[in-house]
This record gives C-alpha cells, structure tokens and sequence, in this order.
C-alpha cells in the first residue's frame, strides 16, 4: 500500500483531527456494541503516546442534518473516558460552533476532545466547502480511521483531507491489509459467499468476484431472482423483475469463467414474511405458492458446507436467510459455523453476516471482521474507498 499511514507524519504537540467510526448501536441511552470504539483505540493510544492533542469526530444514526439529542455522542464519550482512565476525554456541545473551537483552542497534549455528532449538520454529508474549511481549522493534522465511512465522500472523510497534512489511521491500514490482500492474491480453492436481500446491490460484486473466485454461492433474498431464470417457482420470495437479464449474464459469465455458482437447492418456506409459526421445509429450491423463502433448507446447508470445507480463502458478506428472527437464522448460523473450520483465511465482510458471528461468538474464530459493511464490500469489488484515495501517497 502506497498511503501515508499515521506513523509517516509527526504528531508531536500537534492537534490532530481524527475522524473516527463511533455509530455504534444505542438502544435506551446505552451503547449495546462498543466495537466499533474499541477497534478505534490503536489510533487514539497511538496519538496520545506521541504526545498528540486528539480532536474526535463521529456521525452517529442518521439525524438528517438537524439537531437531535437522541443521536448525540455524549454517551460515547463516556464510554471513551472509561477506556482512557488516564486521559482527560472532553465533549462539545457542537460540531464546529463555538463550544468545539474553544475547546479545541484550549486542549493540552494528552487529552481528548469529541466534536458532537457531524450529520447534526446538512452540510456534512454535502462535503460542503465552507464546513470542511470550519472542521480543518480545530486541527493542524488529519488522520482517516473511519472505514465504515470510507466509502463516502463527506466532508469529514474526504474534503478535510484535501485542507491539512493527512494519513490514514490503524484500522483503515488493517482493514485494507486484511481485504485487498487476501482478494488480491487468495490461496485456493477461494469461495465468495454472497447473501441479503436484493440483487440490485450486489450485482457489480457479483460480476468483479466472478473473476477471482472458483465457488461463488449465492444466498438470501438475492437467489430467487436467479431461480427464477432457471424456471423455479418462487412464490411470493423476494424478486428483482428489474435485474432479471443481469442475472442471466451473470449465470452465463460465470459458466465462462468456470465458476462454480451455487445456488440453494431446497429452503425453509412461510406463509408471511413475520409467520414463525407456520412455516415449513420445501422438498427442492420451488417455493409453494402463497408462501415465501426466508432460509436456506438442510440440504443447501450440507451443499454449501461441501463447498466451504474444501475452501482455502473464504469472503463472506450477507445472511442468507433472514437472520433477524432465530426460527430462519439456521443457515446463516450454519454457514458461519462452517467457517470456523476452515484452514485458511475467512473474511467477513461488516455488517449483518459480521452481526451474525459475533452474536454467536465466533469472532475469534474468523482471520477478519470488518467494520464496515459498505466499505468491504466496495473493496471487494475492487473498488477505490474515496475516504482513502484523498489521502496523500507516500
Ligand atoms: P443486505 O443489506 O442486502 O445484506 O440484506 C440483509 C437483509 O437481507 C437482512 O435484513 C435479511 O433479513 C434479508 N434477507 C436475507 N434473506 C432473505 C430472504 N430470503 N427474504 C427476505 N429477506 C432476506
């Protein structure tokens, strides 16, 4: 990798703007995963070692650009003084009003201060010209460690960037190291796994994967669109009639490149999408009419297990059921139980397939979890993460 990372620029007594992913899940003014702070915290220890003054920022939930107590960063900061006792953590009232920019002024080296929430302000997310020039002037550094919001282009991980000398933090470096790494040059057999609900989204990852992989299985609400071509009945399953020719090409691209496509072969079948009473295994991959799919049955668990076993790299991103009620959970619990055995690298790309394991408490079992769901998966496109291009090569 060619970005500057944190250790190439000096901190030293410098006030260091760092942005940070702390959207964290709160439910009842409590953090329920603080992971996300955590992952966070070889940057931050790093910084104040260095004698650096840290100046935080963080969106949190989605507050539309308006002033919201509910998504306010103070319960963060609290949880940040407990896994800094020796450091003083400080929090704004505001993003860049007056509050922030005389704390910011008056912060000694050593301590830390979080600005308030980003998205408290439309003009974030907009990569306004005049709100980057406000955020760039509380420090004289910039340090991006934000991956779950690297794939945007906002004021806070892309048009700061351009104002100050910048790097990329710990994290970025390791998620990049992690993803880019094992996809550049995976030992095989390499099996992509894909789940979730639409086609739509996953369509250029499936194409670019398409390239790289030897197995790609599909899951989730994305397979009946594909079933469908090959002539199942997928009753009232989720389905894309949008993307119907795509998933043709993509069956076809993949018969070219000699890509194994596995798709589920039999699922778990219900009446409604919220049913957990009535629903019922299918006999193959047709799904009754009147009900819909909202798992992968037992026979595609042991298919899919086949494929996994023999894998030596394995990325994963989406459940491939619905995961969120536990009667339909089964396969995507299987599959990342699967994973666990596998003797090579598994990449877990963020967001619900990453919820899944660390709600069964795998995630000492995986070689990486992402922290962030739409930026993984962009990398696994072989795409570029704005976030981190803006940052200055070595
Ligand atoms: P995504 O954000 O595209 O990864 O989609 C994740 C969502 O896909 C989860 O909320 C799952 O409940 C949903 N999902 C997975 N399988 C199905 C299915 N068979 N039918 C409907 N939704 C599904």
């Amino acid at each position: 990798m060619n970005k500057r990372t944190i250790k190439d620029i000096d901190v030293y007594d410098k006030a260091v703007l760092v942005r940070v992913d702390f959207n964290v899940p709160v439910i009842d003014g409590k953090i329920t995963d603080d992971n996300r702070i955590v992952e966070a915290m070889a940057t931050i220890n790093y910084l104040l070692e260095k004698g650096a003054k840290v100046i935080l920022m963080s969106h949190l939930g989605r507050p539309d650009g308006k002033v919201d107590k509910k998504y306010s960063l103070k319960v963060v900061s609290e949880r940040l003084q407990e896994l800094l006792p020796n450091n003083k953590v400080i929090m704004a009232k505001d993003v860049i009003g007056k509050d922030a920019k005389s704390k910011a002024e008056k912060l000694k080296m050593g301590q830390v201060l979080l600005i308030e929430n980003l998205r408290f302000d439309a003009r974030e997310e907009e990569n306004d010209k005049e709100f980057c020039k406000e955020l760039a002037s509380l420090g004289e550094v910039y340090i991006n460690d934000a991956f779950g919001t690297a794939h945007r282009k906002h004021a806070s991980t892309y048009g700061v960037a351009k104002l100050l000398p910048n790097a990329i933090g710990f994290l970025i470096e390791k998620e990049l190291n992690m993803i880019c790494g094992t996809i550049e040059d995976p030992k095989r057999p390499f099996v992509g796994i894909l789940g979730g609900a639409k086609v739509k989204d996953k369509i250029g990852i499936i194409e670019s994967l398409l390239d790289t992989v030897d197995t790609l299985i599909i899951g989730g609400g994305m397979a009946y669109t594909f079933l469908h071509v090959l002539g199942y009945k997928i009753g009232n399953s989720l389905f894309d009639s949008t993307n119907v020719d795509v998933a043709k090409k993509l069956m076809k691209k993949a018969e070219e490149k000699g890509v194994q496509f596995l798709l589920p072969v039999d699922f778990v079948e219900t009446p409604e999408f919220d049913d957990v009473v009535n629903y019922r295994y299918t006999k193959d991959a047709n799904i009754s009419d009147g009900y819909e799919g909202v798992d992968i049955g037992k026979k595609t668990i042991k298919l899919f297990s086949k494929a996994i076993k023999r894998a030596k790299t394995v990325i994963w991103n989406g459940p491939v059921g619905v995961f969120e009620k536990k009667e339909f959970a089964v396969g995507t619990y299987a599959i990342a139980k699967k994973l666990t055995k596998v003797k090579g690298t598994t990449i877990i790309g963020g967001g619900d397939s990453a919820s899944a394991v660390i709600n069964m408490g795998l995630a000492n079992k995986m070689t990486h979890i992402s922290t962030g769901g739409g930026a993984s998966l962009k990398l696994f496109e072989g795409k570029v993460l704005p976030g981190v291009d803006v940052i200055d090569n070595i």
